[in-house]
């Protein structure tokens, strides 16, 4: 099986599942050149590496060079970039086929897929009709179902609070939310800079270390990128590694009021798995959990308010036709190119940070968001990994999601995810189980900064 083969097989499966929304622009003809080059290195034997003529696909909040980057929304339909993310072009260079853009929320701000103007992605998982089919999770969810369906071997995905293993969770794969500063930000729109990272969705926890090693390193285009130089990760067979000794810490506020039987049996289940193989598993407290949200809430609306402010109608993207003056145009074109969710942020964003209430909510976050990521760091004094579950409940209807307030879903959707973003660590979802209705069930693990070769290693030993 040939570069070629594997490319036109990618293709017609993701012809195949089109009805399920996974991609907004699939970019055929840059295809069909990079595989037959890939064909060509394939037949010399001289592959560039081990994801030469592999299938990706990436989140469209990744700038691509000459293909549309529309962060799902009507603000950027048009929006050609004229370069390539980092993570794009060292994909590229490692001769990976980049298969096309997949679907998100707007500006990827959401946990379900829901909010894009191309429609919501639908899950595979469950399907019974158009109407009536489970979400696939978000905001990454076209990447994590580009994955689950074989329409590609990995996918890239962006995670702010939790949108890339939210959807892997609820899609039934492996998704990687990397240390803050690990894989650079260069060319992905940004939601939150200060906690914004690209995510990596693969079947294997094997699959996600190749698109790791591929991704990751300094980047001096990012201001935020970690400088120690990165050390490719090369896991153990799985029958030679052991758990023995590890200690595993279950923090006690993850007993959301929200968390469903089964989430809950199946955490359970990996805890007692890993205990009986050696591991000590312990119960801890990260006592400032709680606050996550709110603190999130806030920090992620000021971010938001100040990050959208580049959409004006006038250096790129949507233009309304509106000539009465320079400030009706910005209006305007912010009103008809952006989404309600979009909106709602930058109006409270901007509340957030008046003068007057500049330290009562974006300073006293700040604050809080300390004393978050000062819980984890207590943590690692007792533990070398914390297991939680990642989603609360398994993926939910569409119909269902889509009556709560968004105020509500982001409380429930990233209760467990998005900690870890507050305090730049890494974390991995895998899948462990099924549900009684046939839904996939995953759990997640929290290392220290930099420990994703441990991490990742006891993925690979669950999986
Ligand atoms: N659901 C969260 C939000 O809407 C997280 C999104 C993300 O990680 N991109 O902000």
């Amino acid at each position: 099986i040939t570069p070629l083969d594997v490319t036109e097989a990618s293709l017609s499966h993701i012809e195949h599942f089109s009805k399920y929304n996974a991609f907004i622009t699939v970019s055929k003809n840059l295809v069909e050149n990079q595989a037959i080059q890939s064909e060509r290195r394939y037949k010399d034997s001289k592959p560039l590496s081990e994801l030469d003529g592999i299938p990706i696909a990436v989140k469209d909040n990744f700038c691509t060079q000459n293909i549309a980057t529309t962060c799902a929304s009507k603000m950027l339909e048009n929006f050609k970039p004229t370069y390539d993310a980092t993570v794009v072009q060292k994909l590229k260079q490692s001769g990976a086929i980049i298969m096309g853009k997949t679907n998100l929320d707007q500006f990827a701000m959401g946990s379900g897929t829901v909010d894009s103007i191309y429609g919501p992605a639908k899950n595979v998982w469950g399907y019974k009709s158009d109407s009536d089919f489970h979400i696939v999770g978000g905001s990454s969810g076209g990447s994590a179902l580009a994955v689950a369906t074989g329409m590609c071997y990995g996918a890239i995905g962006s995670d702010t609070g939790g949108s890339t293993r939210n959807p892997a969770s609820y899609c039934g794969i492996v998704g990687l939310k990397p240390t803050y500063g690990l894989v650079s930000r260069y060319g992905l729109i940004p939601l939150v800079n200060s906690m914004d990272v690209p995510g990596i969705l693969s079947r294997t926890v094997d699959d996600c270390v190749s698109i790791l090693n591929t991704v990751a390193g300094f980047d001096s285009k990012d201001s935020t990128s970690l400088t120690k130089p990165y050390r490719k990760i090369r896991l153990p067979d799985a029958r030679k590694m052991t758990v023995k000794g590890l200690k595993v810490g279950i923090p006690q506020e993850y007993f959301n009021e929200h968390l469903s039987t089964e989430v809950y049996e199946a955490w359970n289940e990996i805890a007692n798995l890993l205990e009986n193989n050696g591991a000590v598993v312990k119960q801890i407290s990260l006592p400032n959990t709680e606050h996550s949200i709110v603190c999130y809430s806030i920090l992620n609306q000021c971010e938001v308010a100040s990050n959208m402010a580049r959409y004006n109608g006038i250096q790129f993207g949507f233009r309304a036709n509106e000539n009465e003056s320079t400030e009706k145009l910005f209006a305007t074109t912010r009103s008809l190119g952006f989404n309600e969710v979009v909106r709602n942020r930058i109006l409270t964003g901007n509340y957030f940070l008046l003068t007057r209430n500049y330290d009562k909510y974006f300073n006293k976050a700040l604050k809080v968001r300390r004393l978050i990521a000062n819980d984890f760091h207590a943590a690692w004094e007792k533990v070398q990994i914390l297991l939680t579950p990642t989603t609360l409940t398994t993926a939910p209807f569409y119909s269902d999601f889509c009556k709560k307030t968004n105020r509500d879903q982001c409380a429930v959707q990233d209760y467990c995810t998005q900690p870890a973003n507050m305090a730049g660590v890494p974390a991995i979802s895998i899948p462990v189980k099924l549900s009684k209705t046939g839904l996939p069930i995953s759990i997640q693990l929290i290392g220290r900064n930099l420990s994703e070769p441990m991490l990742l290693a006891v993925a690979k030993y669950l999986e």
